[in-house]
């Protein structure tokens, strides 16, 4: 019988049941190391499905965003921009690097990164002569960014692009794989992504050179001697080769996955949109979401419910929901970062924040699993839509 009160998580892996064969093809052949054949393949295979010259097999997506950061010569007294509402993982690495990260607000259609923002902070870097190293555009919970008018405007300005694609593997552009548009993409193999190694990332460009160097980079920085020398910094992020077997499987059920999560977001929008004070997250014309994470806004006067309090009773009935990222220019690890609004005096992040929310959206879910989620949401709001009628009454 079903467990009724068994937990629901945001995102948990999912294994297809063939990451057993990749692992133990490396055991067989001894390949117990950050190099071997399941990187070679993994490497080759994502390269194939996303129709990019190279990838780069690393330890997370972290360090993937670092080394884009290092292959762009960002160092200290550099600025670098980056989108604002996002895991604090998209800029760490900026800080790594000794360098300034610049925070760009959201616009409300794709919740990522505001083209009108980024102009004028483009154009006000220019008057300074301080223009940016990088942009780190981020595509949150596999919504693709405005990524014709980020590029254009980076163009404009000879600045190049690191997609942050962490979140929206198997997502779609207008046509292309999202983390393809930009001179760098990164993705992440983190336990809670779509697909998992458990953990790991990879960096893709169509510049194959600076791919090799970042492997090169991302193996301490060997020199082709035969006894160890370096002339450069390196460091320890190669994926290991077991670790790469996992991911090689779940590449081959990547579709099913974001089919899944369609699906689920669907199932939610069906039985939840007609409630009051809900807005799911859109998504943009021409591309197509893998739905990472179902998100909504809730608005607590419509809804009669604080986003808290929502939080709190799904909680205690064992169901995990999350909050949306918290921007980073409202961290204080970043106070005092320099950061542009969407409009003036209009701050679109910011209020993704106090409203929104991310619901249990894990490929495995049954349909049950989703019906106790939805349920339980339906029963926190629905008392207040009888007070208000009552009222209105
Ligand atoms: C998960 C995530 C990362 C970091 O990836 P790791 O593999 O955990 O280092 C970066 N950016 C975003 C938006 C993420 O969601």
């Amino acid at each position: 019988m079903e467990n009724h009160n068994e937990k629901i998580y945001l995102s948990p892996p999912h294994m297809s049941g063939n990451e057993q064969v990749y692992i133990n093809s490396a055991f067989e052949l001894n390949w117990i190391a950050p190099l071997g054949p399941n990187v070679d393949g993994f490497e080759r295979e994502i390269s194939s499905y996303l129709g990019v010259n190279a990838a780069a097999a690393v330890s997370s997506g972290t360090a993937a965003i670092h080394l884009a950061l290092q292959l762009l010569d960002v160092g200290p007294g550099d600025r670098v921009f980056c989108s604002t509402f996002t895991f604090v993982a998209s800029a760490n690495p900026i800080i790594y690097q000794g360098a300034e990260p610049v925070f760009i607000d959201s616009e409300p259609e794709t919740w990522n990164m505001s083209p009108q923002a980024l102009e004028r902070a483009l154009k006000e870097a220019a008057l300074e002569g301080n223009l940016p190293k990088a942009v780190i555009v981020v595509h949150l919970y596999g919504q693709s960014a405005k990524m014709d008018e980020i590029l254009r405007l980076c163009d404009r300005y000879d600045v190049p692009v690191i997609e942050d694609a962490a979140e929206s593997l198997g997502s779609t552009y207008k046509g292309k794989a999202s983390g393809t548009l930009g001179s760098f993409g990164i993705y992440s193999f983190n336990g809670n992504k779509i697909i998992t190694t458990s953990g790991g990332g990879m960096l893709v460009s169509n510049d194959v050179d600076q791919i090799n160097k970042a492997r090169f980079l991302s193996t301490q920085a060997k020199d082709p001697f035969p006894y160890y020398q370096h002339s450069a910094v390196g460091f320890n992020y190669r994926m290991s080769n077991i670790l790469a077997g996992i991911g090689r499987a779940q590449l081959q059920v990547l579709e099913d996955r974001v089919t899944a999560r369609r699906y689920i977001f669907n199932e939610y929008v069906l039985h939840l949109s007609e409630l009051p004070g809900i807005t799911f997250m859109s998504e943009l014309e021409n591309s197509r979401s893998n739905r990472w994470l179902t998100t909504l806004l809730l608005d607590e006067k419509e809804a009669g419910i604080s986003n808290d309090k929502l939080i709190e009773l799904l909680t205690a009935e064992n169901i995990e929901v999350r909050q949306v990222w918290k921007p980073l220019h409202l961290q204080p690890l970043f106070n005092g970062c320099l950061y542009y609004s969407h409009c003036e005096n209009h701050d679109v992040a910011e209020k993704l924040f106090t409203k929104g929310l991310c619901l249990p959206s894990g490929s495995a879910m049954t349909k049950e699993q989703q019906m106790r989620v939805i349920n339980c949401i339906g029963n926190c709001l629905q008392p207040n839509v009888y007070k208000q009628t009552r009222l209105l009454g």
